[in-house]
């Protein structure tokens, strides 16, 4: 690689937020993941990591799809059954992320499948029906921020984020959308790498890339009973993402 080749690939993920970059020993197997990866710093001494390959001109899901491959970067790997790429309308004007999958997704490796799932689903059919708007869920493309399940659903860590993050963003980078929905903490971190939560960030639009982005509860969040102010709030969010999009 040519030290040209090189600053566009960390100025690449720099503008895309990523600040390190994460190095496995050439030929480690991946089952041998077992502590955090290296954190190498973005200097010019990384011109001796071996780099995640930039997002192509061209690039494309199945590209990326093949990129995380049998992915074995991050401890995620031990633990899963499926992978969870996304799903759902490749030309989606609407792209809605959430934090990592679930049990019911690391068994069918598809986002948003169980009980949090159902409820997106409702949210967007029913809000959209209400509101006149002639889209269902299978109009919009839909992923996470961490493809494999954490374990015990556990929130995914800064460096499984990051590095999983790579994937996220060449998703988005590929897909375009009008307007990206995340939902909850963890995919608004991603996106928008803020400290604030949910309840300070819900209800405006931040930026991710030029792409509007609407920070939402998560589902699961949603499904606690005690927290039935939060579903009208998120239907609210939600219908001003619609609007925007398909108006
Ligand atoms: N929660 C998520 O964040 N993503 C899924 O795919 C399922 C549940």
């Amino acid at each position: 690689m040519t030290s040209e080749q090189l600053r566009q690939y960390l100025s690449f993920y720099r503008d895309l937020g990523v600040k390190n970059l994460y190095r496995r020993a050439p030929g480690v197997a991946a089952a041998a993941v077992e502590k955090p990866p290296t954190v190498v710093a973005v200097t010019p001494a990384a011109a001796l990591v071996e780099l995640p390959s930039l997002a192509p001109v061209g690039d494309t899901l199945a590209k990326i799809s093949e990129d995380i491959g049998d992915c074995k970067r991050c401890r995620l790997c031990e633990q899963r059954n499926k992978i969870v790429f996304g799903s759902g309308n490749e030309q989606a004007r609407l792209v809605f992320v959430g934090e990592g999958p679930g049990a019911d997704e690391d068994t069918q490796g598809l986002p948003f499948v169980g009980r949090a799932g159902q409820l997106l689903t409702q949210m967007i059919d029913g809000t959209a029906s209400k509101e006149g708007i002639p889209i269902k869920r299978a109009d919009v493309y839909i992923c996470n921020v961490v493809k494999c399940r954490p374990p015990e659903n556990r929130t995914p860590q800064p460096d499984e984020m990051e590095i999983c993050g790579q994937f996220l963003f060449r998703q988005l980078m590929t897909l375009r959308p009008k307007a990206i929905c995340a939902l909850g903490s963890t995919a608004a971190k991603a996106l928008l790498a803020t400290k604030d939560g949910v309840m300070r960030l819900r209800g405006n639009w931040h930026k991710w890339h030029y792409i509007p982005v609407m920070v939402t509860y998560h589902p699961s969040y949603l499904l606690r009973p005690y927290n039935q102010n939060a579903k009208r709030e998120a239907w609210d969010d939600l219908k001003k993402v619609l609007h925007f999009v398909y108006d």
